[in-house]
């Protein structure tokens, strides 16, 4: 039987080969790192963390969503974090474009209308991040001993500027 997922599979049996388990599910470096789908982000290694150190939360944008303000609050509740790092990216695709411009391409490309469908387009990135580390500062749950900072990561230079 052949399946669409035969290469990932055979990859993933690789893996197994060399995997070793066993720890548990702690950010280990107490981290905790919002930040945009985009496949040219290596979130782990932008910040110089191995798996096991960090719990990596990603979304178009790179948003604090509702689940993501969820997943924040277990990460500082039960899971060792104590630093947030919410990071925007340059060029990214949910910053340079208009949400009448994203519903006109995926219904164009599905065939399906989908202007009912919220995009959530960034219109400007710094005070995006901004408003979004307040929303995890203010929150009622994270308590005042987390440190939660906002940053804006150059996919070109690999460099992460803070955004004050
Ligand atoms: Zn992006």
């Amino acid at each position: 039987m052949t399946s669409t997922f035969d290469d990932l599979l055979e990859a993933n049996r690789r893996y197994s080969q060399t995997h070793e388990g066993g720890f548990d599910g702690i950010a280990r470096a107490g981290v905790l790192m919002v930040t945009c789908m985009d496949s040219r982000i290596d979130p782990l290694a932008v910040i110089g963390l191995q798996p096991g150190d960090a719990k990596i939360l990603r979304n178009p944008g790179g948003r604090v969503t509702d689940q993501v303000l969820v997943a924040i609050v277990l990460g500082v509740s039960l899971l060792k974090v104590e630093r947030v790092v919410v990071m925007e990216h340059t060029r990214c695709a949910m910053a340079t474009s208009t949400e009448a411009d994203v519903k006109e391409k995926i219904g164009a490309k599905s065939g399906t209308d989908a202007s009912w469908m919220t995009i959530g387009v960034i219109e400007d990135q710094e005070s995006t991040v901004r408003a979004d580390v307040n929303r995890v500062r203010s929150h009622p749950l994270v308590p005042d001993s987390v440190s939660v900072g906002g940053f804006i990561y150059d996919v070109d230079s690999g460099l992460m500027t803070p955004v004050d």
